[in-house]
């Protein structure tokens, strides 16, 4: 007697583990956006810093779909826009 309610208290408890899981394991795969459609919140974030020698890369990450995106910094000196943000400083 004893044994069976114990056997049946065992597989509900199996049960709610299953469903309780589900949203964990859902949640792990995001749909990612439409490519024109990503939030990019705080925009684009330096990752290595560029010097006088070496291109660096900023990564800016979508907030909806955790999709990143990597690009390069050019190495300065140069004449782009953001030579001029620098010396602006
Ligand atoms: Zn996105």
């Amino acid at each position: 007697m004893y044994n069976t309610n114990l056997k049946r208290v065992l597989s509900l408890l199996l049960v709610l583990c299953f469903f309780v899981s589900v949203p964990f394991v859902y949640s792990e795969s995001k749909v990612k956006c439409p490519s024109d459609q990503h939030d990019w919140g705080e925009g684009w974030k330096t990752t290595t810093p560029a010097t006088c020698a070496k291109e660096g890369t900023e990564t800016r990450i979508c907030t909806k779909c955790d999709e990143e995106e990597t690009r390069p910094i050019p190495n300065y000196p140069i004449n782009g826009p953001q030579a001029k943000m620098m010396v602006g400083k």
